[in-house]
């Protein structure tokens, strides 16, 4: 058992991708060829947004999201310390200062009142002009109270969809919340392509615009007036055509991503601290994470009997050397240092078969019965 196996999804939609990417060998327009404006169209209309600019990477996509915001030197961003580097790492690569602050103990995403107390208690020279809340492991953290915080501060809310493609909050999408969006395509994430890429999702037509400029080298009304400062962030022609082909079975993904979740809640629960999905949210369930205090242990056991596990994400990013320069320290967001501490995920993959399920079921209860405190 893996614990992603993209050549099973591959061999089932082989068909469709392999028809796709043969289009673009015979047109052969691999930068910005009609794939990528079709597949922005069918994406800002299955997340019911108006605009979506493809780019390179989820990075890329937060990048150019702070730059489109004109946010830089001067400005502070605040995100949570429990998520990928890239979160942080966006906001610090545009010239802004990263704030932290803590995440809820069983969502792992933002919590709304600790953003209020850091918002209200901040005392930093730079301008809080942005929140981003990450949508980790496919949640959604909750977008409505993080909104009505941010307003009568004229923050803007800028949301991590990078592992929430798919995942819904009261009928909208993710990519739809806040007012903006960052998501990522890299191979793993819900909706996945076969290399690196990524959408900003905005809801006003200018913002789009400058987003188009800015991923095309701030370029002006051809490629070679250049009106601002912007970077190569195109995404491929062939991988908008993978996604195209893969995103007719993404529903279907998705069901089955829950149904596994479901299975797991139920038979884990008595043995494990499950992940709670906020009411009235949907999660795109791009991990499925759990909590004990003998995290390590079990998840050598469980490696030993054929059940790969990852951890997201050891260490948090306050106390990453990378960050060192921005005055945190051990001790400061103690939900996520916790929770870093004791978290692992165990396999999701839609692919996987109802026996290999069991097998992780049953191999982490045994598990956790070898190791109970
Ligand atoms: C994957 C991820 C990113 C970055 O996406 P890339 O496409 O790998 O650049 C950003 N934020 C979060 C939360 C992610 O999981």
């Amino acid at each position: 058992m893996q614990f992603v196996d993209i050549t099973r999804q591959y061999a089932h939609q082989k068909h469709a991708i392999d028809k796709r990417v043969a289009r673009v060998f015979a047109h052969a327009r691999f930068i910005l060829g009609p794939e990528v404006m079709e597949l922005e169209e069918a994406l800002a209309r299955d997340v019911g947004c108006s605009h979506c600019v493809s780019c390179g990477s989820g990075t890329d996509a937060l990048v150019m999201a702070l730059m489109a915001l004109d946010i830089g030197p001067g400005d502070a961003v605040i995100t949570t310390p429990f998520t990928f580097v890239a979160t942080a790492e966006a906001i610090a690569l545009v010239g802004a200062r990263p704030v932290f602050t803590d995440i809820e103990p069983d969502t792992f995403c933002m919590d709304a009142g600790a953003l209020e107390r850091t918002i209200a208690g901040y005392t930093g020279t730079d301008t809080l002009r942005a929140v981003i809340p990450v949508d980790l492991f496919g949640q959604i953290p909750d977008y409505d109270r993080i909104d009505r915080i941010c307003a009568p501060y004229g923050i803007t809310v800028l949301a991590d969809a990078a592992q929430s493609f798919g995942a819904v909050l009261e009928g909208r999408r993710a990519g739809s919340l806040g007012h903006m969006a960052a998501t990522s395509f890299f191979p793993a994430k819900p909706l996945g392509c076969f290399g690196d890429g990524g959408a900003v999702f905005c809801h006003d037509e200018e913002r789009a615009r400058l987003l188009r400029s800015l991923r095309v080298h701030g370029m002006g009304t051809n490629k070679y007036e250049n009106v601002r400062i912007g970077i190569n962030g195109r995404l491929d022609t062939l991988q908008a055509a993978v996604l195209l082909a893969k995103l007719s079975c993404l529903d279907e993904e998705l069901a089955r991503r829950r149904a596994i979740a479901e299975r797991y809640n139920e038979a884990l629960a008595p043995f494990f601290t499950t992940p709670r999905v906020r009411e009235d949210c949907e999660s795109a369930w791009a991990q499925y994470s759990l909590l004990h205090p003998a995290r390590d242990a079990i998840c050598e056991q469980a490696r030993q009997h054929g059940v790969p596990t990852a951890i997201y994400y050891p260490i948090p990013l306050h106390m990453q050397k990378a960050f060192a320069g921005y005055g945190y320290t051990a001790g400061d967001f103690p939900v996520s240092e916790r929770t870093a501490g004791h978290i692992f995920s165990i396999p999701i993959d839609p692919y996987l078969t109802d026996e290999e399920i069991d097998t992780v079921i049953t191999t982490l209860i045994a598990a956790a019965q070898r190791h109970e405190a």
